[in-house]
């Protein structure tokens, strides 16, 4: 994608983060780190592919690919990086090419994704290296988005948003979750994302577990229905929206606590700003559920940070006490499930220099369809 979105100075900074984090190098085989760092959106497959980033002065960052995959990794970002790529033939060792490129580290920090299977090979390819995840150095980072990165997640909230403009057309009594699935996943990547993450329809009694899976349950008139989609676009970030919607009359209970969440939803994504502490966020969003007595309903931490990966640094959660910076990007998702029925209201939002900007934008009241 473009140099702006994965800048080639990015490979340094990783360098730096290394030297600063105490890690003598960074092994960042396919995913998300290995993206921010390099642009390279590399398949993960069990052949190894690494990109090895030494601490600021020691040493120059190259890149490991099997030999079949060399001229993929110089077409990628990658190959523009000045760095050194090394194909590996079927018969080489590339842990043993790795560690003799290496010398005797004593900390190596691994990409937070990376496989077992490659990570025991490392362990014995590096026996006196300390193993450490790669996201002491990269998390302080990549949860710090850059004004492309936000760009980015902008782009990604607006292509969200319009699918759920969508779904009220798709939400029928008679109809099931998993038909209703189908439409929104077909919607999400039609409205510019690369891949279909999740697209949770959570109806009835559904709606009251947070991460259902879209099922054959028939929709009735009266049900609530919580839809929580997702998906990546193309430059690799992702976007991942919340909203409630009931199908004619919803029960009657109901519209009391939704007016409860939408309210906290606010008073959470109004409390959001530079110095602030992530457990505040949580406690402005869980206080005024909990003071309406509906807090044992409110069963997950208020949000995630979002970015290459859909949950990531910063957790919105109790016990988190990091300040909250301008370019962290999270989720703001309280919700309330009393068991018949359920909840949520999930925006990102992306803190400013005086507060936050919301990425989504469409109506948090509840969106009542004909049944
Ligand atoms: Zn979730
Ligand atoms: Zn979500
Ligand atoms: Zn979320």
């Amino acid at each position: 994608m473009s140099d702006e979105l994965y800048p080639a100075a990015r490979v340094a900074a990783a360098a730096a983060a290394a030297e600063r984090a105490g890690l003598d190098a960074l092994l960042l085989t396919p995913g998300p780190d290995l993206r921010y760092v390099s642009g390279y959106d590399a398949h993960a497959l069990e052949r190894l592919t690494c990109l090895v980033v030494p601490a600021s002065g020691s040493g120059d960052p190259f890149l490991v690919v099997p030999r079949l995959e060399v001229p993929a990794a110089e077409a990628s970002p990658a190959g523009k990086l000045g760095i050194e790529i090394i194909g590996w033939e079927e018969t080489d060792d590339p842990y043993a090419l790795v560690a003799g490129r290496l010398g005797a580290p004593a900390e190596v920090g691994l990409a937070d994704r990376m496989w077992a299977l490659m990570v025991l090979r490392f362990a014995a390819a590096l026996p006196g290296a300390r193993q450490r995840l790669a996201s002491t150095a990269l998390s302080p980072l990549r949860s710090v988005k850059s004004p492309a990165e936000v760009a980015a997640l902008r782009a990604a909230g607006r292509a969200i948003d319009r699918v759920h403009e969508r779904v009220p057309q798709w939400l029928r009594a008679g109809r099931t979750e998993e038909q209703v699935a189908a439409d929104i996943s077909d919607a999400i990547l039609a409205e510019g994302h690369a891949t279909v993450d999740f697209a949770i329809v959570a109806s009835g009694p559904n709606a009251a577990s947070p991460h259902h899976t879209a099922s054959d349950r028939v929709l009735h008139d009266g049900d609530v229905v919580v839809v929580d989609i997702g998906g990546t676009m193309p430059s690799g970030y992702c976007s991942d929206c919340t909203r409630t919607y009931a199908i004619g009359g919803p029960p009657p209970e109901f519209a009391a606590y939704y007016e409860v969440l939408r309210r906290a939803q606010e008073a959470a994504c109004d409390a959001v700003r530079p110095g602030v502490t992530a457990e505040s966020i949580d406690a402005a969003a869980r206080e005024p559920i909990t003071a309406a007595g509906y807090g044992k309903d409110f069963v997950h931490r208020t949000g995630h940070g979002i970015g290459l990966e859909t949950h990531e640094d910063p957790y919105i959660v109790a016990g988190n006490t990091e300040p909250l910076r301008p370019g962290h990007a999270f989720s703001v998702e309280p919700g309330i499930y009393p068991g018949a029925h359920g909840a949520r209201i999930e925006d990102i939002v992306v803190v400013t220099d005086t507060g936050c900007e919301r990425l989504n934008t469409i109506t948090r009241e509840l969106v009542v369809v004909p049944a």
